[in-house]
């Protein structure tokens, strides 16, 4: 199969688009958080080729991407009034929502669960190719599962040249990490995962969110989880990734002392001075989180290489966005920090 790229700003990109996924095929789409590999999210056939072409674990459920906030009621049922205010708040954005599905939703696409997650992307391509097929779009992230996910459309003809027919290419992915999962199944809401959205934007709205177990530790593959996605191994390039903690002189300190040939550091812009002879990737400033978000896979994508020895990483400290940059980070790092001010 020839793997065709169309710009998101060609005539052609929305009927190409639309008219693959109404066809039951798979195709590349931008959102402002990653590329989304989507299929017809209500054509179960459609949606098992997702799991095929990632090899996703079937246990583990996509999001149905819907063109406007109102299409949330024709897939969910019993939506609590904080739903509504939510998407209100921050839909067409970088925030999911998991409520109890309606059985207009395969379970394929909910991977047997009762709920559905449920998001509106920012993305004029995308939500106007959802609209023109008339269907919502099934879609987790287009990387191969468990590596680094997709922030632009050479990242995903990279992982799919030739298994997919077709990507659209709306440039690099703005925010750069996927959306924030939230549960509004319980009472208080879940925080399932950190996203673009952060943690203080849906306490304002909320009042309350409970931080699931899973965004901040390593959980064990054969616990239950409520969102099945989060035990796997994620984000993780072919080498070990360390976390180096701790102020900048400490770090570079420590991480010099550790360094053998053929490691790499991963580290702030403002930082590259201090590993001039470490082979340094800087994914963005510290000064200004966003950057960290839109470079950090990229950057991943980078040091996916068998041939690289380990992988220092510096993490940016705080919430907002920041917590959402650390959630991935320490994912790809299987929660392997050390803390410079102390280790030796
Ligand atoms: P991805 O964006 O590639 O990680 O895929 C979608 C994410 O949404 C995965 O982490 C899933 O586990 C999560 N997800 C999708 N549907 C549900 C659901 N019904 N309940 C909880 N989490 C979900
Ligand atoms: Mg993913």
């Amino acid at each position: 199969m020839h793997t065709q790229i169309i710009p998101a700003d060609d005539e052609l990109a929305v009927i190409s688009a639309a008219g693959n996924l109404t066809a039951g095929n798979l195709v590349g789409l931008p959102t402002e958080t990653v590329y989304g590999l989507g299929a017809n999210g209500l054509n179960p056939e459609a949606v098992a080729k997702i799991f095929e072409v990632k090899g996703r674990p079937q246990d583990n459920p996509l999001i149905l991407h819907i063109a406007d906030p109102e299409q949330m009621d024709m897939f969910c049922h019993n939506i609590p009034e904080s739903a509504y205010r939510l998407a209100e708040a921050f839909w067409p954005g970088p925030l999911t929502m998991v409520l109890p599905a309606k059985d207009i939703v395969p379970l394929s696409t909910r991977a047997g669960l009762p709920t559905v997650a449920v998001r509106c992307p920012d993305c004029d391509v995308t939500r106007r190719i959802i609209r023109h097929a008339n269907i919502p779009v099934a879609a987790p992230s287009a990387n191969i599962s468990g590596k680094p996910s997709t922030t632009t459309a050479e990242h995903v003809l990279h992982d799919h040249d030739g298994k997919i027919p077709l990507i659209i290419d709306g440039g690099a992915c703005a925010v750069g990490v996927e959306s924030t999962i939230v549960d509004l199944t319980e009472n208080p809401p879940r925080l399932l995962r950190p996203g673009g959205i952060t943690p203080e934007q849906l306490i304002a709205v909320l009042g309350d969110l409970v931080i699931d177990k899973a965004v901040t530790a390593q959980i064990d593959k054969d616990e239950v989880v409520k969102a099945p996605g989060m035990k796997y191994r994620h984000y993780a390039p072919a080498e070990p990734v360390i976390i180096v903690a701790g102020e900048r002189k400490k770090a570079a300190e420590y991480i010099h002392r550790h360094f053998e040939p053929g490691d790499r550091v991963l580290c702030f812009e403002e930082e590259l001075p201090l590993y001039a002879d470490c082979n340094p990737l800087s994914y963005g400033q510290e000064a200004d989180v966003n950057t960290l978000s839109a470079g950090l896979f990229a950057a991943l994508r980078e040091l996916d290489d068998s041939s690289i020895g380990k992988v220092y990483a510096r993490c940016p400290v705080g919430g907002g966005v920041a917590y959402a940059v650390q959630n991935r980070l320490k994912k790809a790092a299987a929660f392997h920090i050390v803390d410079a001010e102390v280790a030796l």
